[in-house]
């Protein structure tokens, strides 16, 4: 039978509500744990005295895969008999939101994890926000320690409500709630006998019941270029399709210049097996008919496509993860699909407290702080090409780098009209 194309997922909940565990679980009910794993855990678990901790089994994964040949130690992959699922990020990992935030993988969908006794805390509508702005929108909560709460259908309908109206308010409609132990596996790998009023899907079946997006063929073509080489006397520009397609002979506009020239050849592609075509989820070389200088950042979509945004000003939903508070006119490095260009944040239009979801005017506000959410205006060194995150979020998201750390990111809401003044 063949498989599907694999999922990608992302872990979030408060802190101590049950992540690692539930992962744990996960990778043990699937036989995905690296040989010695469970030996291991078991051991330490004898030797302290403590009780056996799945959570332990994620650190067992991590060392297996940095002594191999992966390097990616935050990728972690588990399969069903219908497809393979990476979890992105082990949570407790310190560059969790950061990771979050750059959408290096991009998560299709999450899981957030809520403590059955304990109750939805501020870290669980904090991190409930991030996948809001991240456009995240296939969301299973698990109720988690339901065994601590007595297997109590009253707690999980209780939480089922208290998260349902703070996720209602971010316009989110997680697809289900799932009562859990990680602990003890009721409701992951099968049915638990203690929460016969359950009627749904345990954790496991109803992963198998999400489906994976379809890769954008359809739309404007979107291929942000990642380099040039030199090849022979040719230039090559590399880069991976976000979305739309591109085949020999099409005319091309690439920005955010917008000078157009046409696709001669796919260079490699061609050599091996004749391929003139390309679609979204490739990585691709084309060779075009002139060859005035291209550069790193820029996007191609082709003529009488929907062309990206450019500009120097954008409008954009920010959070920020920086010890040290971002400010005004204070220079950070923008990254931006494959673009990196200076920018300030010109001014503050409002201040969003994302646990609360209160909101604070600008005019009092001079500084945006860790895990502070902001809308404001972003001023830009040089013109670039981009998209409304809502658009296409592979060139509509980005984050600000101060010095050589990601201190906050987030998504372009709109082009602004230039500015006079300087940056
Ligand atoms: P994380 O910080 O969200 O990753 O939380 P952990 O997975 O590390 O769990 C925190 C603590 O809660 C650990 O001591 C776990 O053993 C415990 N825990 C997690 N899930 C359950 C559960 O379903 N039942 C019980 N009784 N304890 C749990």
């Amino acid at each position: 039978e063949q498989k599907e194309a694999g999922l990608n997922i992302v872990v979030v909940g408060h802190v101590d509500h049950g992540k690692s565990t539930v992962i744990g679980r996960l990778l043990y009910d699937t036989d995905s744990l690296p040989q010695g794993a469970i030996d291991k855990v078991e051991k330490i678990a004898h030797d302290t005295g403590k009780p056996f901790e799945y959570a332990y089994l994620l650190d067992a994964f991590e060392e297996e895969q940095q002594q191999g040949i992966t390097i990616d130690t935050t990728r972690i992959q588990f399969s069903t008999a219908k497809r393979d699922y990476v979890i992105i990020d082990a949570p407790g990992h310190k560059e969790f939101l950061k990771n979050m935030i750059s959408g290096a993988a991009g998560a299709e969908a999450a899981l957030l994890i809520v403590d059955g006794k304990q109750g939805v805390q501020e870290q669980s509508r904090r991190h409930a926000y991030m996948l809001s702005l991240l456009g995240i929108k296939k969301v299973y909560v698990l109720v988690n320690k339901m065994d601590l709460a007595g297997y109590a259908e009253t707690a999980f309908v209780k939480i089922k409500h208290d998260m349902g109206a703070f996720l209602a308010e971010l316009g989110i409609y997680p697809l289900k709630y799932i009562p859990v132990s990680g602990l003890q596996g009721d409701n992951i790998a099968s049915k638990s006998a203690q929460m016969p009023w359950y009627q749904g899907e345990p954790l496991l079946e109803a992963l198998d019941l999400l489906e994976g997006e379809q890769a954008a063929v359809d739309r404007a073509l979107r291929l942000p270029i990642q380099d040039v080489y030199k090849f022979d006397s040719r230039r090559i520009i590399a880069g991976r399709i976000e979305a739309g397609q591109l085949a020999v002979g099409d005319e091309i506009a690439i920005y955010p210049g917008g000078r157009k020239t046409k696709v001669v050849a796919f260079p490699y592609w061609q050599a091996k097996d004749q391929r003139t075509q390309a679609f979204a989820g490739a990585s691709t070389g084309i060779q075009v008919a002139d060859e005035f200088f291209n550069q790193r950042g820029e996007i191609i979509t082709r003529a009488g496509d929907t062309p990206p945004l450019t500009g120097k000003r954008l409008r954009v939903s920010l959070f920020w993860l920086g010890k040290k508070p971002l400010q005004l006119n204070r220079r950070y490095k923008l990254k931006l699909g494959t673009q990196e260009v200076e920018a300030q944040v010109e001014s503050i239009e409002k201040l969003i407290d994302a646990s609360s979801l209160d909101q604070r005017a600008a005019d009092t506000v001079k500084e945006i702080r860790l895990n502070d959410v902001a809308e404001v205006i972003l001023k830009l060194k040089e013109e670039i090409a981009f998209d409304r995150f809502q658009d296409y979020q592979a060139t509509g998201r980005f984050v600000l780098v101060d010095g050589y750390d990601v201190a906050g990111g987030g998504i372009v809401l709109a082009a602004e009209k230039e500015a006079h003044g300087e940056f």
